[in-house]
């Protein structure tokens, strides 16, 4: 490795480079090119490997304004701002379609400036947030409120997905206000509806074509979801959660959704059987997603670690999850997303009835698949699929998931040699836990670029919160 990689140098003296979206209407909120936004530096990334579609070439990107302006073997003109990049590959920034900020009344457990300073560690740029927070994002005003206090605080860009609700006109408000999903929670929904009965789900489904949005769904079938009234162990809870819950969610949702045709996304899939079932994306409007801890952990991970391991739908058996590993490294599952859910330790440790399912993911994510690429398990075009290409697209992101002229500026550079270890006390997240503590890993992030400007280098957070951009379905900003 080139002692010099990953240098950094810059002609660039004072000035923030980044951009804030100003308080007040939704206009502000929704005008592409705001005039109050300064113009951003260019920046040069040198002597890279830089992924292409199918393989690395070896050359130069030159960012400006935000945007790839040129990718050349060489590239001579002047820049702001230059990275030495020798040794390093250059990806497109990775798109986490399913995380937990929270913020607001739950910010004790995650913030929008933890939460997407961990996102840039972990080399995601653009981030879509989930709506069960405190207040629930379940209404046009709300989600404009989120985005507003969002736009101050982010270091990565962000988009918000919206609550299931009953009432059309508001499906409609929120699609206008930027959501980029109707999230349907069938276990327990977020606001209000009786998701026990067909028609509801039908109408929200026709709601969400009506509005040209996709649905995610949190598929696991309450009716099958058994009490956890004497439960005693972290193993027993998991067992009250099998995985005819899923089987018979998607089974159900697959039936409704061709009467409708609405887009149906399938959230964290546990097993190969639903994948399979839920068949190849683009075809149908149906996708699918997988998450690291399903694909690489199992409920052996649960009786040894407990808390640590809890998140629904939670760990399935060894040869499942083996299994449900092919679907991803074969590329029938349509994208990875991590379903990063902070809690507090003191809360996880509560007893299993009252302790909060869900784990950090978002700084652990990358640097297991790299190791995957490394050991030759997952291809590195798989992953870049999977981890950008695939979610930029089926969100409408057009101008990301790729390393292209003319696209966003968000980049990462990756070191595929650097070892490490998962340490969770080193997380830039709140949630100082995981069940993948300890783990020897092979490839790290090394720098994360957002909209042209370095957020992230070498094990520190560079950019400033409010860095990121708000994102609005449907438009670039
Ligand atoms: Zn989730």
């Amino acid at each position: 490795m080139n002692a010099k990689h990953g240098r950094i140098t810059s002609s660039r003296k004072t000035g923030p480079s980044y951009v804030r979206i100003a308080q007040g209407t939704l206009d502000n909120l929704t005008s592409p090119e705001s005039e109050e936004t300064p113009s951003l530096p260019s920046l040069l990334i040198r002597d890279a490997h830089i992924w292409t579609e199918h393989r690395t070439i070896r050359g130069s990107i030159l960012i400006e304004r935000g945007r790839i302006q040129r990718i050349a073997r060489k590239i001579s003109a002047p820049a702001g701002e230059e990275i030495l990049a020798q040794g390093l590959v250059a990806l497109p920034g990775l798109v986490d379609a399913h995380v937990h900020l929270r913020d607001m009344r739950l910010a004790y457990k995650e913030d929008f400036t933890s939460g997407t300073s961990a996102a840039a560690a972990g080399g995601f740029t653009t981030v879509l947030d989930m709506p069960n927070t405190l207040p629930p994002t379940d209404s046009g005003q709300r989600l404009l409120e989120k985005a507003r206090r969002a736009s101050k605080n982010i270091l990565v860009n962000t988009g918000f997905h919206v609550a299931a609700v009953g009432d059309r006109g508001a499906v409609k408000t929120m699609k206008m206000a930027g959501a980029f999903s109707i999230k349907l929670y069938l276990p327990k929904p977020i606001a209000p509806l009786d998701v026990g009965d067909d028609l509801t789900i039908v109408e929200v489904l026709k709601a969400a074509k009506e509005a040209s949005l996709p649905v995610t769904v949190h598929a696991e079938d309450a009716a099958q979801i058994e009490s956890t009234g004497e439960v005693q162990t972290f193993k027993e809870l998991v067992g009250s959660r099998l995985g005819r819950a899923e089987t018979s969610a998607v089974s159900r949702i697959l039936r409704l959704q061709k009467q409708i045709g609405c887009r149906i996304h399938f959230c964290h899939i546990t097993l190969p059987s639903s994948i399979s079932a839920i068949g190849n994306w683009p075809s149908g409007g149906l996708s699918s997603e997988v998450t690291p801890h399903h694909t690489l952990l199992s409920e052996d991970s649960v009786e040894k670690l407990g808390w640590k391991a809890w998140m629904v739908p939670p760990l399935r058996p060894r040869h499942v999850r083996n299994r449900l590993f092919s679907e991803m490294t074969t590329g029938n599952a349509t994208i990875i997303a991590t379903d990063h859910a902070p809690h507090t330790i003191k809360e996880k440790r509560l007893p299993p009835q009252k302790s909060p399912p869900g784990i950090p993911g978002l700084e652990t994510a990358m640097p297991l698949m790299l190791t995957m690429v490394n050991k030759g398990k997952l291809s590195l075009g798989r992953l870049v699929s999977l981890l950008s290409t695939n979610p930029a697209k089926l969100f409408g992101l057009s101008s990301k998931g790729r390393l292209r002229e003319e696209a966003d500026g968000d980049i990462i550079l990756v070191d595929m040699k650097k070892k490490g270890k998962i340490d969770p006390d080193k997380f830039f997240s709140k949630a100082h836990y995981s069940p993948f503590e300890g783990w020897k890993t092979q490839g790290a992030v090394h720098t994360t670029i957002v909209n042209g400007s370095i957020v992230y280098s070498n094990g520190k957070i560079i950019g400033k919160p409010g860095s990121g951009k708000v994102l609005r379905n449907g438009r670039r900003e």
